[in-house]
């Protein structure tokens, strides 16, 4: 008799619960995977896929303003949110109707439950009440949406969950946060014809991202109409007898509208999990401690994707799951490479970006050569969009590495992942002039800087 009743157990089905479990039982493993809501996860169910659906809905008005540039009339035109609503729901369906396919044909077994932690091998499934034993534990839970409980009125509010499924399209928005997500819903709902307020307690939105591109970002979203009110925060929101929202801030005096959202952050879902039953570590926020093998401190309990809180995003867990197979399963022992990892905001213009920002290159290298260019793309022309792109190079000149790359406009996300290539491959800066441009394009500029627009050395701009 098998000494446990599975090999492995997942207890969370996104995109790094899926992958190992479907990864592992297709090994022959004897796998469960336990999910309490949807399979997908953040990504397919309350995050990437569906946002990404709503850009392109909220990117057709401008479409539709510079068909006329090129010769087009169009007729006169009407969003309707709840074909859009629907639409995207069906998609999801069939995405989650994927996941689980996946899993079926690996023959790995879905528990439509939460599942908890009773001890290092344990686990009880809170549906049934049964406790299942397992050689090896992987969680693989998630984050969920930071609702600000310390905001007096934050029950009036929403987060990006509820922004998935309102019942009818606010006609004013506030969005607090100046991350990915408050950012990407500030565009769509603008997009959709909004009224739309961003509100962020630092300087500038994006605070990770590269000083040029959050600039470049702020004054288009402003160009657009949306309202942006940097170094301010909301103090609190209370609920108006019409349904409306009275929200004080602490710099901008009060603002009704119809909505409040709350973009700060995610925090682990690690709460109720009976990590304290295994003696499973965390952090100070609740995030699991991982190694580099995504091993918990507990040698047969595993955590991987948002849980642990390394780097939030969905092909992180996903690389995170086929490590974890690799060494836990394959007698390959591999550690996820989190170096490098290109990504995009989708915000209207997008943002792509690889590596080092300017700032922090200018610390970490004592020269760099910076290859700046804004320029006005050609679809620009013609439309009559007064829309700028800004690319940018960073490049270490001791060693000629080109060690960040930062692109804000159209398709910033696609040029991103291919930039991620050549950076992750160590391309130097003569590699990239060596390179032949690709014409007409907006990309071609990558390959067409040849001088540097200034240096930074020892942190002092130069030139
Ligand atoms: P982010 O960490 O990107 O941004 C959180 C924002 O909230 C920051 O601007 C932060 O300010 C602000 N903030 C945090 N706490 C408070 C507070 N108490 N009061 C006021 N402001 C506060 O998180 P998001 O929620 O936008 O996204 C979560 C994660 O999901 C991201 O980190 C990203 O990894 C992932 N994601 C990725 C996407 C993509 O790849 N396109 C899209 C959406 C999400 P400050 O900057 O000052 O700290």
């Amino acid at each position: 008799m098998a000494a446990y009743d599975y090999d492995l157990f997942v207890i969370g089905g996104g995109s790094g619960g899926v992958r190992s479990g479907r990864l592992a039982a297709s090994m022959g493993k004897k796998v469960a995977i336990a999910e309490e809501y949807r399979f997908g996860g953040t990504c397919v169910i309350r995050g990437c896929v569906p946002k990404k659906l709503f850009v392109y809905a909220s990117q057709f008005h401008e479409h539709f303003e510079d068909a006329a540039g090129f010769g087009w009339t169009v007729g006169e035109s009407r969003f309707d949110w709840k074909t859009l609503i629907a639409n995207k729901d069906r998609e999801i369906t069939r995405l989650e109707g994927l996941y689980r396919k996946g899993l079926e044909n690996a023959k790995a077994e879905i528990i439509e439950s939460r599942a908890e932690i009773e001890g290092p091998h344990s686990v009880r499934i809170l549906s049934t009440g049964k406790v299942v034993t397992a050689e090896r534990i992987l969680i693989a839970v998630g984050g969920s949406a930071n609702h600000h409980p310390a905001l007096p009125g934050h029950e009036h509010c929403i987060t990006s969950n509820e922004a998935f499924h309102l019942e009818t399209l606010p006609r004013s928005i506030l969005i607090a946060g100046g991350g990915y997500i408050a950012v990407e819903f500030a565009n769509i709902f603008h997009g959709l014809g909004v009224e739309t307020t961003l509100i962020y307690r630092g300087k500038e939105i994006l605070s990770r991202f590269d000083h040029d591109l959050r600039r470049g970002l702020h004054e288009a979203m402003e160009a657009k109409g949306i309202r942006i009110l940097c170094e301010d925060l909301i103090e609190e929101v209370s609920l108006e007898a019409d349904g409306r929202r009275r929200v004080r801030t602490k710099a901008h005096g009060e603002l009704q509208v119809d909505t409040v959202m709350l973009a700060l952050g995610r925090d682990p879902n690690t709460k109720g999990l009976g990590l304290e039953k295994a003696g499973v570590k965390t952090d100070g926020k609740g995030s699991i401690i991982v190694d580099q093998y995504s091993r918990t401190n507990v040698p047969s309990i595993f955590a991987l994707g948002d849980v642990t809180d390394r780097i939030q995003l969905t092909p992180v867990a996903i690389h995170e799951a086929m490590c974890f197979i690799d060494t836990e399963y394959r007698g390959k022992p591999t550690s996820p490479d989190l170096d490098l990892i290109a990504t995009a905001v989708f915000s209207q213009p997008e943002i792509g970006t690889v590596g080092l920002s300017e700032e922090a290159a200018a610390k970490a290298y004592p020269e760099i050569e910076v290859y700046r260019a804004q320029f006005r793309p050609m679809k620009a022309t013609l439309s009559g969009r007064a829309e700028k792109m800004i690319m940018k190079l960073i490049v270490d000149a001791a060693s000629r590495k080109v060690v960040g790359a930062h692109i804000l406009g159209h398709d910033a996300g696609e040029m991103a992942q291919l930039l991620g290539i050549t950076l992750k491959a160590g391309c130097t800066k003569d590699d990239f002039d060596r390179t032949m441009a690709v014409h007409p394009t907006a990309a071609e500029e990558l390959v067409t800087m040849y001088s540097p627009s200034y240096r930074v050395v020892k942190g002092e701009r130069i030139g």
